[in-house]
């Protein structure tokens, strides 16, 4: 069996060798190269990426207990709005108090020494100024999906990151997971031949009718912004190809808790260069809804469930994928160390140009609701 180093090793392959719109041949060639056995190192696998964690919320907590076990991953910072989470996450983290800032504190980050990059939890409508605001400090951003509430929003922390010179990388942490990479591989090596059609089933009941994830203003809209996005990020890893139409409908039964711009249900279509077809369901109204299924002209995969934080299951018409469950944030955070500071990229790109388009699909798919029509990409 391979050792846990060697496996991810093979998860992320040299920047120069991934460009982000590779073709299918580079893809494949790419894919090789990163599956091929690396020598274990008997010293340190590099550098230590320091990261300061910003919004000290549920999913942070996560984040923060998984980073416990990344060889290459320490918190050396820590943003929140709220002291007592300062001091109770510093002292639980060992986050000295000269590494404790708060969102007015904050800009004095860049001269500190001990942070390469701040990973940003906070709610989606915080995303672009809180990226923004790190990228001015000089340091590499992670930020959660979805990236922010729009595509211009997108395209605005894309560039400003750019010119900036840090990193901006989304958190798509199903990127990294192995099941998932290993139904992109046999897709990308025409095991399932022609890929003619994708389903994605995202949902669950939410709860707390006050939480904002029901509030537009800092949500954006509802479950599209936050588990929807899984079926439309899904079918372009799934398919591998850009979606150039959308269509879709919404669905509401509870006005009350879905106002106006929260979306409950949207059942949205999408149509591929090649005539694949998507056909996903976004909702916050029904539970056991975390399926992929693609299906070509050779064969099938399922991923059920396919984005929860595992065990993924997976398997194909040749039978069961059986690779060992990882912990989604710890892999993803020790991969990260290697994507900002060994200049390695990862075999689905996590990058904010990554996160952009999945926000222009959004903003498509919003539209095509809006309007009733088929809306082009
Ligand atoms: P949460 O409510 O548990 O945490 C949000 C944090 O932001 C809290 O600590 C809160 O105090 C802080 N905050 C700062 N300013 C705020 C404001 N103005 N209003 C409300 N809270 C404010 O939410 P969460 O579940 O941790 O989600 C945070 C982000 O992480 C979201 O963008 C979400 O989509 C993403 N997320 C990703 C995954 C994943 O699997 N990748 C899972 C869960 C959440």
């Amino acid at each position: 069996m391979r050792s846990r180093r060697k496996f991810l090793q093979s998860l992320s392959i040299p920047m120069m060798a991934a460009p982000f719109a590779a073709t299918a041949s580079q893809e494949l060639e790419n894919f090789k190269l990163a599956n091929t056995p690396v020598e274990e190192s008997k010293t340190a696998d590099g550098p230590i990426l320091r990261v300061a964690l910003m919004g000290l919320g549920g999913y942070c907590d996560r984040v923060a207990k998984a980073i416990q076990a990344c060889p290459r991953v320490k918190i050396t910072g820590l943003i929140s709005g709220t002291p007592t989470k300062l001091a109770a996450w510093g002292a639980k983290y060992q986050v000295p108090e000269s590494s404790r800032y708060s969102y007015e504190t904050v800009d004095q980050i860049k001269a500190n020494q001990e942070i390469d990059a701040v990973y940003i939890t906070t709610p989606n409508a915080l995303h672009k100024d809180n990226v923004i605001q790190i990228a001015r400090a000089g340091k590499h951003v992670i930020v959660e999906k979805p990236m922010a509430l729009n595509a211009k929003e997108g395209k605005e922390m894309v560039d400003y990151c750019k010119k900036a010179g840090v990193q901006l990388v989304v958190g798509y942490r199903m990127h990294l997971e192995p099941k998932t990479l290993e139904v992109v591989r046999k897709r990308r090596e025409g095991e399932f031949g022609q890929i003619l059609f994708f389903q994605g089933l995202s949902g669950f009941v939410i709860g707390d009718p006050k939480q904002w994830r029901l509030n537009k203003a800092l949500a954006g809209g509802g479950s599209m912004m936050d588990i929807g996005i899984y079926s439309v990020n899904g079918a372009r890893y799934m398919i591998g190809e850009e979606p150039i139409w959308v269509t879709a409908q919404e669905t509401k039964t509870d006005f009350n808790k879905f106002k106006e711009g929260v979306d409950e249900t949207i059942q949205f279509q999408m149509g591929f260069p090649s005539g694949a077809i998507a056909s996903c369901l976004s909702t916050y109204a029904l539970n056991n809804l975390d399926r992929f299924f693609l299906d070509g002209t050779k064969g099938f995969a399922e991923l059920k469930p396919a984005t929860g934080y595992g065990p993924i299951m997976a398997r194909t018409h040749q039978g069961e994928i059986e690779f060992p469950h990882v912990n989604h944030q710890t892999v993803q955070m020790d991969e990260m160390a290697k994507f900002i500071l060994d200049g390695k990229q990862p075999i689905i790109p996590m990058n904010g140009e990554e996160g952009l388009q999945d926000l222009r699909i959004v903003d498509a798919i919003y539209k095509a609701v809006k309007t009733g029509k088929k809306v082009t990409i």
